[in-house]
């Protein structure tokens, strides 16, 4: 019996050395996490001419959790209310940036408040650049919102060109060359892959529009970042219509109809966006199959095939008449549509992609919506760990490659590898 004991306490001493083990291990992996990041954020901004001086000069007055804002796996957000206070104390640089990536929601203005001077900013966007400017020789700076936000990074730089991946938005276009009217966040990754990076590194000026933006409102961090990756620089618009799984049109109709929403809706949608952007080519999605089945893919690409030439009727949604006046879109293209079918090649490697092609461009770009990693989507477009995808030609069902002409003005593609085959490119 006193045996057992004694072993009994061995083999609790024992757990209790391992316990101790696995919490010394687990501290030293997250200081080392911490350290990695330290160091990838002093590389890139030795790279820039911008330092990132983020770790210097923030400091945070009653917010939880900030210390964590500076670890870039890091999947807190910090919460800003009523009396918390972002502070920048500046006395070695001048700062001249403020990058902040809002979570979820952005709020109207952002108070920036100088020693001497004080500046009230209009906030547009989820993932937000301001430039200093005269506030930049302050040595101290606090920052307010106008309502409660969550934060998920915020980056302090000093003057000079910043860094790539520091989102700088501009407005959504005035004129497009092509506009890429997707269902979901994703699908401009996916089933256009390689598309909008080859027409943007060719400086086409190019406009994304989801017909049915995310539920969940963090998955609009993943949209803008997998944007920005691919070279768009103009930010997206988003049609108000509810997200759904269905098998088929007449369901997709059916759903959209239970919020609410009618076939003239998304036609009116349709029309204005053509009007806004007065684009010379409109992307789509694959109208037979819904890419994978997806009866919300179908049910808008029909729409863009059925309404299209309406941009060109004055009666047809006459608030955007009057507002941006007619547009008449020279080409329709769906993708994997049957008539007039073109091969574009994804796969050349260049030079305003830095080597890369734009297929790998997309593939990059859709890294970054994390929450996607499931079922059929990483598989489409990576492939397995025995058989990688590393061109757009490997993919055999669903190419991204193959589109067809569904509307034209121009008349159809002879050569039938560029989409602005047969336009004005000085247009
Ligand atoms: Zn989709």
């Amino acid at each position: 019996m006193k045996f057992n004991i004694v072993e009994i306490k061995h083999k609790l001493k024992k757990k209790k050395e391992r316990i101790k083990r696995f919490k010394r291990n687990l501290r030293l992996a997250k200081r080392k996490i911490h350290f990695r990041a330290l160091k990838n954020d002093l590389k890139s901004s030795l790279k820039s001419d911008a330092k990132n001086i983020s770790w210097f000069c923030l400091t945070f007055k009653n917010i939880k959790h900030a210390r964590y804002i500076f670890l870039r796996n890091n999947k807190k957000v910090i919460r800003v209310i009523n009396d918390s206070q972002i502070n920048i104390l500046n006395p070695f640089h001048k700062v001249n940036y403020i990058y902040i990536k809002f979570h979820k929601e952005f709020p109207q203005k952002i108070f920036i408040k100088g020693q001497n001077a004080n500046t009230t900013y209009q906030c547009k966007y989820l993932h937000t650049l301001i430039k200093l400017n005269d506030l930049s020789v302050l040595r101290k700076i606090s920052i307010k919102f106008s309502s409660d936000v969550k934060i998920n990074r915020i980056y302090v730089f000093t003057d000079g060109e910043l860094p790539d991946w520091v989102q700088k938005w501009e407005p959504p276009c005035e004129k497009a060359d092509l506009l890429a009217m997707s269902t979901h966040s994703d699908d401009e990754q996916l089933f256009f892959a390689g598309v909008l990076p080859l027409y943007a590194a060719k400086n086409k000026r190019i406009q994304v529009s989801y017909f049915a933006p995310p539920l969940a409102l963090h998955r609009f961090n993943e949209l803008l970042d997998g944007l920005w990756q691919i070279g768009i620089k103009n930010y997206p618009v988003f049609a108000p219509f509810y997200e759904e799984w269905s098998m088929s049109i007449p369901e997709a109709k059916n759903n959209l109809s239970n919020h609410n929403t009618t076939e003239e809706d998304i036609q009116n949608y349709i029309v204005s966006t053509i009007r806004r952007f007065k684009p010379l080519v409109v992307i789509g999605q694959d109208p037979i199959n819904g890419e994978y089945g997806h009866g919300q893919h179908m049910y808008f690409a029909y729409c863009l095939g059925k309404y299209i030439s309406n941009s060109t009727n004055p009666v047809i949604d006459p608030e955007s008449t009057r507002k941006y006046g007619l547009h008449s879109v020279s080409k329709l293209y769906l993708h994997l549509h049957k008539n007039n079918r073109i091969v574009l090649d994804l796969d050349i490697p260049m030079k305003e992609l830095h080597g890369k092609t734009p297929f790998e461009k997309s593939q990059e770009g859709f890294s970054k919506h994390r929450s996607q990693y499931v079922a059929f989507f990483p598989k489409f477009l990576y492939g397995t760990i025995r058989h990688p995808i590393t061109q757009a030609r490997q993919i055999k069902d669903n190419s991204p490659c193959e589109w067809g002409l569904a509307y034209t003005t121009v008349g159809p593609d002879l050569i039938c590898c560029d989409m602005f085959e047969n336009l004005d490119q000085t247009d």
